[in-house]
């Protein structure tokens, strides 16, 4: 399986291009395993701070649970969506 499973994520991802399999060696201050939101956010903070990372994803980005999730911010059982909503926008 190779495709993105029916979900909101596949149905509204932007960058739906094709990242090809790594072939040979690459140089890279850090290596990142898996793009999913843990993934894909570390690359993207440690890139931010001037590190060169890589980052290898099995399948392709959004694959795993992140691309398969409802969604919904969980910021506690007991908050109403005013509070979220005043929190997150
Ligand atoms: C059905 C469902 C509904 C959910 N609903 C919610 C929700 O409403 N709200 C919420 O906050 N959370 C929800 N979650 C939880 C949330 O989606 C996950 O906690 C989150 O996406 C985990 O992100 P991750 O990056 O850690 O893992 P993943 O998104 O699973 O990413 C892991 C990635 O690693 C790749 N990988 C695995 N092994 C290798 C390897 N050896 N080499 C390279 N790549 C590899 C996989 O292909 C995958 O893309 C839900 C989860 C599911 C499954």
């Amino acid at each position: 399986m190779t495709d993105h499973v029916n979900s909101y994520y596949a149905a509204t991802a932007h960058r739906k291009d094709a990242r090809p399999p790594l072939r040979g060696g690459i140089e890279a201050d850090i290596c990142v395993i898996g793009g999913g939101f843990t993934g894909v956010n570390a690359a993207l903070e440690l890139a931010e701070r001037g590190r060169r990372p890589v980052l290898l994803e099995a399948v392709k980005i959004g694959f795993g649970a992140s691309g398969r999730n409802g969604g919904q911010i969980v910021n506690g059982y007991s908050r109403d969506l005013d509070v979220i909503a005043k929190r997150y926008g």
